[in-house]
């Protein structure tokens, strides 16, 4: 297919996270005219979510307008709709209101947590995958704090306050390590009936050891420096039940002030609606050049795509593979209409890292692995210059200046409504009986 006869093509993205977003910048000002479909107007930073979800960023600061960021994108429409669905052989995007016709189909929408066919859970335990999951989790996390105060201040007794994160991958030692520093230091000397530093932060992780995709030396060190925080990382411990206010570990039943879910993989329903192969997790698999086998016209990227690359290699859900890919599918759409032959998807591997509360944190780069300080100031600036726009750069650098060096974390609002009256009192009585 190509630009024969001055017809511009259509090139439809579904979905403006990492993937769509670097796509549809690839194909800024290209010779060829581009639809971002969001069902948010915002791009979100997810490596930062932890951040809101503990109240050290707010949300505008991990986030930007798609339409700011493709502002400049003047073959660029961007559209605030739900993709329900798609019409291969008529080559049209299906929206909650009304449908999109392309020449080509980039479809980017992500995945989200799997409650492994307890989808219930997810009312007890959020998963954190958007800002309003950040929002929420604050809100949990907060009120936690300020029902313990209460109850302490009417019975004169330390309520149990225990937070349990379910999941030891990045995102679980991201949040236990950080509530572990708050609820020792940030807001130790703010409550006067309770006292924050016995608050439990609980890592549950199934496997044998947290973090499973870092070399066993790396899971050890994260394991000893949650540890020196004070979280108690259980490993070899499946959480086997979720309810509000308790969680079921083996037979046990625990009480928890509030409950956060970190843990498995399902890509966005639209993967299966393509029809092609897709894994377990509903990853759909594509061929070398990012393609859905038999479409040439649609590509498959980001968080659901399932493949190894040119060089044998499974590529990572990661953000860094996410912006590669939607390179990589623009670039072979242009190739297609420059009469050039497409390229294989390489995927090139950056690093991983992850921080643990304020000082510290892990990084795999290359066959370097880097732990404690060093490591945390490598994610600093990673992550800061990563961000998308100059101004977010700034304003999360002040932020992150003012907590090191005051110890105050500026963003600790309750902002969903009813959220400190929640959870049942008795929840709070069975904690103290626990005890
Ligand atoms: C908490 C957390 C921390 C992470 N930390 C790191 C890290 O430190 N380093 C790293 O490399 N990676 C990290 N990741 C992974 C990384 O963020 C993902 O791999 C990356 O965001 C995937 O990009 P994507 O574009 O495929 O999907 P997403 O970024 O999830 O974007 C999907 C987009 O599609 C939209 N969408 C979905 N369904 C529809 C629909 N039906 N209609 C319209 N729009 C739709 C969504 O609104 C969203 O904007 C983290 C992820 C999370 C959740």
């Amino acid at each position: 297919m190509n630009n024969a006869g001055g017809v511009r093509r259509k090139v439809v993205v579904v979905g403006g996270g990492f993937a769509g977003l670097y796509a549809a910048k690839s194909l800024a000002n290209t010779e060829v005219d581009v639809v971002l479909v969001d069902r948010k107007n915002h791009h979100t930073f997810q490596p930062l979510l932890y951040q809101v979800a503990t109240g050290v960023l707010g949300p505008h600061q991990i986030a930007a307008p798609l339409r700011a960021v493709l502002r400049k994108a003047r073959n660029t429409h961007v559209l605030l709709q739900e993709v329900t669905g798609f019409d291969l052989d008529r080559r049209v995007v299906l929206l909650s209101e009304g449908e999109l016709p392309y020449d080509y189909l980039i479809v980017a929408a992500g995945a989200r947590h799997s409650y492994f066919g307890h989808d219930e859970w997810a009312a007890h335990a959020p998963g954190l995958k958007t800002l309003e999951d950040a929002v929420d989790i604050r809100a949990r996390v907060l009120s936690a704090f300020e029902r313990a105060e209460q109850a302490a201040f009417v019975s004169g007794e330390q309520p149990i306050l225990n937070f349990a994160v379910i999941g030891g991958g990045p995102t679980g030692v991201e949040l236990a390590g950080m509530l572990a520093d708050i609820a020792r230091r940030v807001v130790a000397d703010e409550y006067h009936s309770i006292d924050t530093r016995k608050a439990r932060v609980l890592l549950f992780e199934a496997a044998d050891r947290i973090l499973l995709v870092y070399p066993p030396e790396l899971s050890a060190s994260a394991r000893r420096q949650l540890e020196e925080l004070g979280v108690e990382v259980l490993t070899g411990t499946p959480v086997t039940a979720v309810e509000e206010g308790r969680i079921r570990v083996g037979e046990e039943w625990m009480p928890t002030a509030a409950t956060i879910w970190a843990t498995g993989v399902a890509a966005s329903p639209l993967g299966r609606m393509l029809g092609g192969e897709t894994d377990r997790a509903g990853r759909v698999a594509v061929a070398p050049d990012l393609s859905l086998p038999g479409r040439p016209e649609v590509f498959v990227i980001g968080d659901m795509a399932s493949l190894k690359d040119a060089e044998g290699k499974v590529v990572p859900g990661l953000g860094a593979a996410a912006i590669q890919m939607g390179r990589t599918a623009a670039s072979n759409i242009l190739h297609d209409l420059q009469g050039n032959a497409r390229t294989s998807f390489v995927y090139r591997d950056k690093g991983t890292m992850a921080t643990i509360g304020k000082h510290r944190a892990i990084a795999l780069i290359g066959k370097h692995q880097i732990s404690g300080f060093i490591a945390w100031v490598l994610w600093g600036i990673v992550h800061v210059f990563l961000l998308i726009g100059f101004r977010s750069r700034l304003a999360v650098m002040r932020e992150w200046m003012w907590a090191y060096f005051t110890e105050r974390i500026n963003g600790r609002l309750i902002t969903t409504p009813g959220e400190v009256s929640r959870q049942p009192a008795q929840a709070n009585h069975a904690a103290r009986e626990k005890r």
